[in-house]
């Protein structure tokens, strides 16, 4: 029998949700009533240096004003609840210490500023520097008392690939095309690439839609799912929504914002009619 599909929302409250959101999320909520199955919403709150309070209740509302309806969430609980990551540490904890077991990351004492000293191969504007590799031979038993991140290890040189459901078959070279990458910060947070896996995994995701800038995040993904010997979800990545000078849409774009166009007399359905707008 097949598994019953089941896509998530996954939003972040750092600031008001735009076209773009929008438009990836209703891709999100169109596919999986388009296979009779869950959707999901999950708060994505755990930089609370970049979130604010103010922002979950807008997100939820603007969500719901422009239709998308969610049968599992923080504000309706559901079986693999809590909802918000922000009271999910439990189970990132323990994503972590199956990853320090298996000896897939190690202890990583350098700070942003290192890394850029140690690097001088071109790198994409966009996404992260390619980590070095200065701290791969780390004991945390040698660290002291200094603080650091735990760094996953890529297996240099080889081709990570996946068929992604919109953009067709992808390959990245680990090393190349992406490095070490941080999955529990310094200050104690779970990085985003593993909160979302453990997440994922937890929830029963079956297919992940996003963004197609986070193609390269997907990679890094799906090697922490192999190190934790847990089963990949399937891709859709959306193409990105485009402002009138080609760059992409972010949520300083206030204009494009929900809560503005919706402030103007906008609805979301001439919004949805008007995908192209801003391109
Ligand atoms: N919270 C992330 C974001 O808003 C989620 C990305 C994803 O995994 O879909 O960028």
């Amino acid at each position: 029998m097949n598994q019953t599909y089941r896509g998530r929302l996954a939003p972040s409250p750092t600031g008001y949700l735009h076209l773009g959101h929008a438009r990836t999320f209703w891709a999100a909520q169109q596919r999986a009533r388009a296979a009779g199955g869950e959707l999901i919403l999950r708060n994505e709150d755990l930089d609370s240096t970049r979130f604010k309070m103010e922002f979950v209740d807008s997100m939820l509302e603007d969500l719901r004003w422009f239709g998308f309806e969610w049968s599992e969430g923080p504000d309706v609980g559901g079986k693999y609840a809590p909802y918000n990551q922000s009271e999910r540490m439990d189970v990132y904890r323990a994503a972590l210490a199956k990853l320090q077991s298996g000896n897939f990351i190690y202890p990583c004492t350098c700070s942003r500023k290192d890394i850029q000293a140690a690097v001088t191969a071109p790198h994409a504007a966009d996404d992260e520097l390619i980590y070095p590799g200065t701290c791969r031979e780390n004991r945390q038993s040698a660290i002291g008392n200094r603080k650091y991140s735990w760094r996953f290890r890529v297996p240099d040189g080889e081709t990570v690939s996946f068929m992604d459901g919109n953009c067709g078959p992808q390959n990245f070279i680990a090393g190349k095309d992406f490095g070490d990458f941080i999955v529990w910060r310094g200050d104690g947070v779970p990085a985003y690439q593993l909160a979302c896996v453990a997440d994922d995994a937890a929830m029963h995701i079956t297919e992940v839609v996003r963004g197609a800038d986070l193609l390269v995040s997907t990679v890094r993904q799906i090697l922490i799912y192999r190190a934790l010997g847990w089963s990949v979800p399937d891709f859709f990545h959306c193409e990105l929504m485009l402002d009138a000078k080609g760059e992409r849409l972010a949520k300083r774009h206030d204009s494009l914002s929900l809560r503005q166009l919706r402030e103007q007399g906008a609805t979301p359905k001439k919004i949805r009619s008007d995908w192209s707008v801003g391109r």
